[in-house]
């Protein structure tokens, strides 16, 4: 077993260590919006977009008419792809069950999920109008059941995004905010005299959306770390180098930051796709960008063995895995860490950010050991309850708790389950 680098890069970890202290810039932002609500916001949102419009919030005719500025294909194509994330969205909360167990004779314990009550979604759109995030933010949450979805997306270029506008009024959104970075989301989980506080913030975004989620976990939930996006492609000798350097790209070009990784069992596969990424940036409008992200952290290595490739990926734990080898289907029992896999050369991470209808909204910065992506789970409360109809049962299970809370010196837990023995079973209680 071995590897060796065809092309090293940075790894994920220092492509999300940005070179500003992102940190004490967030940590800043969200202190003074915590004791000043609104004029921190607008401040904040002046010096980081120059945007300080009257008001953040879109009215009704205004929305509308963000809408009515899209060509009608644009509207019908995002209709079109909401339809996916909503039948997939729904099948996924279908499979969430609420039961009731009776796990001894008259005692009774139920599961049930709950909706969160109000939601924050945060749509991206620094760089690029990330409408797509509105169906896997919004509708997700709406079809979970959330009763109220606050949305929050940024200015482009000093200018309402009216596409993002209108895949955000169609998922659902209750309110909808041309506000973005760290002011949106401290804003909606603190609460300003102009925006409610919410219970819950989802929503993928740069290093400043990610770290502000951080900071502010706790105080509300949050769905994931979802910040720069990340892929790595899995290849084998049948792997059609032009087709892994046409989806590398694809997700190279999302910001300078965004770590690209092939892993190969085919050194003649890994070369000629270095050469191709090489060739196809000089023509790619947004070249700049993605060779900017390939030079620092795109990484080629070969392995001795698909085994090994899996391994190695599965370390690299990556947002969106590719698989281009003759078994594609093989990843889905010899690998475990990744945000979504795609399966296959007919299949690529593209459709999954645009189209296909699972979340893109997934885990980046190695927390694929730990989380999937967003989905209308995320947007539930899965809470329980109890219920003792058996006297006999109640008696017991007392004995049970004054032995089990004596253990641990709890005597008033103890004394509870007393004074059911006594109630039900007739035992002396001794205090
Ligand atoms: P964004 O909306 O996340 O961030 C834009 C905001 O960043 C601006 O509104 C601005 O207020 C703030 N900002 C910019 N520079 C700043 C600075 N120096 N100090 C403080 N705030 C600053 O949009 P974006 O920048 O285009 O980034 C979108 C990100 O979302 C990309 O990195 C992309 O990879 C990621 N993404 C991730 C997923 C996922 O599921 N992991 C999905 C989609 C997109």
């Amino acid at each position: 077993m071995g590897h060796k680098f065809l092309k090293s890069g940075s790894t994920a970890e220092a492509a999300n260590t940005p070179r500003v202290d992102v940190s004490a810039i967030v940590k800043g932002v969200i202190d003074e919006i915590r004791l000043t609500g609104d004029d921190a916001v607008r401040k904040y949102s002046k010096k980081f977009d120059k945007w300080a419009p009257q008001s953040f919030k879109l009215t009704q005719e205004e929305t509308l008419a963000a809408i009515a500025a899209c060509p009608k294909q644009t509207i019908d194509d995002i209709k079109q792809v909401q339809s996916n994330v909503k039948a997939f969205a729904a099948a996924q909360r279908n499979s969430i069950r609420d039961f009731e167990l009776e796990i001894r004779p008259g005692v009774f314990l139920g599961q049930k999920n709950v909706p969160i009550d109000c939601v924050g979604a945060y749509i991206p759109g620094g760089r690029y109008p990330l409408l797509a995030s509105a169906h896997m933010t919004i509708l997700t949450a709406k079809v979970a059941g959330v009763r109220h979805v606050v949305g929050c997306t940024p200015p482009i270029a000093g200018k309402i995004p009216n596409a993002t506008v209108a895949a955000m009024h169609l998922a659902g959104a209750d309110e909808i905010f041309i506000l973005g970075g760290v002011q949106a989301v401290a804003a909606m989980a603190i609460g300003t005299q102009t925006i409610r506080k919410v219970d819950f913030i989802a929503g993928p975004g740069n290093a400043f959306v990610a770290e502000g989620k951080r900071q502010l976990f706790g105080e509300i939930g949050i769905d994931l770390f979802a910040g720069p996006t990340e892929i790595l492609l899995v290849a084998d000798e049948t792997a059609d180098p032009f087709t892994i350097a046409t989806d590398i790209l694809s997700q190279a070009e999302h910001g300078p930051d965004s770590p690209a990784v092939i892993i190969t069992t085919s050194e003649a596969v890994g070369r000629k796709s270095i050469e191709i990424i090489d060739e196809l940036l000089k023509n790619l409008s947004t070249g700049v960008t993605a060779g900017a992200s390939w030079n620092a952290f795109g990484e080629v290595i070969v392995v001795d063995s698909l085994a090994e490739a899996w391994k190695l990926a599965d370390e690299y734990a990556s947002e969106h895995v590719q698989v281009f080898t003759k078994r594609p289907r093989d990843a889905l029992e010899n690998m475990s860490a990744y945000g979504a896999l795609f399966l296959g050369e007919k299949t690529c991470v593209s459709y999954g950010d645009k189209v296909i209808g699972t979340n893109h909204v997934l885990p980046t910065r190695k927390a694929a050991r730990y989380t999937g992506g967003l989905w209308a789970g995320k947007f539930l409360r899965t809470v329980t309850y109890q219920e003792v109809k058996s006297s006999e049962a109640s008696g017991e299970l007392g004995r049970l708790c004054g032995r089990a809370a004596r253990a641990e010196n709890f005597e008033g837990h103890a004394r509870s389950g007393d004074l059911r023995a006594q109630k039900y079973l007739s035992d002396k209680v001794a205090w």
